[in-house]
């Protein structure tokens, strides 16, 4: 039914880079076969995902948007894919996403924007607009996206969805194609908390294969996500992220959303985070830096396109050409604001004061958590914008990330759940966030206002 589905809408919405029916078939009939052998399956054997593709699957293309990966096919998969291979859930392809994941519209794709299901003249959000749409358009029941900056956030709320950034170190970054090492976790992108929940438990876990993966203390999310239990549950309202930049509309859906959670028993307390106002500059340079070191390999030597220029053909301008036509724009902005905030004469005054903002974010999540349980605000500053509308302005396409930003400075978890429907009658996000490792209160919280 799902391939069906993906025939039927994706022509339009372009949603799916790859689409895997002969693997995701085959996956089906095996749960089938086993399911009537009487065999124990896990609870979501059978239940079909769509995967962003930024994350490797053997066999199967992956590009994370980007020409340079054009005709790549890899030999391993990411550790989170094994997961869901042994947990039978056939994989149905590979979603849409700004390249490398730089981006907050899906618009830096080398292959095309994909288009919001509510609206298709609309942005489904970035860089994960392909998972959300699907997810948004019934082509997909469940979709992994990865977060760095909102990725996951930004296009649930813009889409309708319920998006989930994990504790930073939960989820194996092993066979996610790096971003910003120290920002990239992947979470799961459904239609409803309990979704969430179980596909979150599914892929969280130790991998000795990352580094900075976590040992233990995951917790049960669907226990959390079934319990609705607020009752006095502490929410904190970040003054920085509630005013002047957000839309009238979301604003009045957020503070629905909290009024909601008060008559549930929550109590509804104020937060203020003074550094919020400096995260998303210092992102922007420790992003960049990042990235700038990660995408290095790409080289025209080793995965994908190689462009072999006739004239003067050595291994230098082999490389130059290469990633002169294999990235895009936005990609080619990110690696020179890495490299020049990286060098040397510029180091401590970019790239050093960066992280002192990162101290100083991860203080004021401190101070916020002895006051308060939760914390909450709107996911993204306004609905879905028109494909085009903000593609000439970098500066108005990162201001998209004000709210979501912070917990990947921190490393701590975020969702984003549907508040309702604001501007144009387009749906809007309400943002939880919770310290490190009480990734259930944000099940607990988001499950209260389904
Ligand atoms: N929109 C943000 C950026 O462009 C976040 C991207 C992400 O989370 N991958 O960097």
């Amino acid at each position: 039914a799902h391939l069906a589905r993906i025939a039927d809408v994706d022509g339009d919405l372009n949603a799916f880079l790859h689409v895997s029916e002969d693997d995701a078939l085959t996956t089906a009939r095996q749960v089938d076969a086993r399911r009537a052998a009487g065999e124990d399956l896990p609870a979501l054997a059978g239940v079909p995902v769509a995967v962003k593709d930024v994350v490797v699957t053997e066999g199967m293309p992956t590009t994370a948007g980007s020409r340079i990966l054009e005709g790549w096919v890899p030999p391993y998969d990411a550790t989170l894919v094994t997961k869901l291979r042994e947990a039978g859930l056939p994989i149905l392809g590979k979603t849409n996403m700004d390249e490398f994941a730089m981006g907050s519209s899906t618009e830096t794709s080398a292959y095309g924007p994909t288009r919001n299901p509510w609206d298709r003249d609309r942005i489904p959000g970035g860089s994960g607009g392909g998972s959300a749409a699907a997810v948004a358009a019934f082509e997909a029941p469940l979709a992994i996206g990865t977060d760095t900056g909102g990725s996951i956030r930004q296009p649930g709320a813009v889409t309708g969805t319920v998006g989930v950034k994990p504790t930073y170190g939960s989820i194996s970054r092993y066979g996610l194609i790096a971003m910003a090492s120290s920002l990239d976790q992947a979470g799961p992108v459904t239609r409803t908390v309990e979704d969430a929940a179980l596909l979150h438990e599914l892929i969280a876990g130790h991998d000795p294969r990352d580094s900075t993966s976590l040992t233990g203390g995951f917790g049960s999310f669907l226990d959390a996500a079934r319990s609705r239990d607020v009752a006095g549950l502490r929410v904190g309202v970040i003054e920085e992220l509630e005013g002047e930049g957000f839309a009238p509309e979301v604003r009045a859906r957020f503070t629905e959303s909290l009024a909601a959670l008060e008559r549930a028993g929550a109590e509804i307390v104020r937060v203020s985070c003074p550094n919020f106002r400096y995260a998303l500059g210092a992102y922007y340079l420790i992003m960049p830096s990042e990235a700038s070191s990660n995408l290095a390999k790409f080289d025209g030597m080793r995965y994908g396109l190689r462009v072999v220029p006739e004239d003067h053909p050595t291994a230098e301008s082999v490389m130059k050409a290469t990633r002169g036509q294999g990235f895009g724009a936005e990609v080619k902005r990110r690696i020179l604001l890495g490299t020049y905030a990286l060098s040397a004469g510029y180091y401590d005054a970019y790239y050093g004061s960066a992280q002192k903002v990162r101290t100083l974010v991860q203080r004021d999540f401190a101070s916020a958590f002895e006051k308060a349980d939760v914390l909450a605000s709107p996911t993204s500053p306004t609905v879905a914008f028109r494909l085009g509308e903000k593609t000439d302005d970098p500066m108005a396409m990162y201001l998209n990330d004000i709210a979501t930003i912070p917990a990947n400075l921190a490393g701590t978890p975020g969702i984003s759940v549907p508040s309702g429907l604001a501007e144009d009658g387009l749906p809007a996000g309400i943002q939880f966030l919770a310290p490190a490792l009480a990734d259930d209160r944000l099940y607990r919280v988001g499950g209260a206002l389904e």
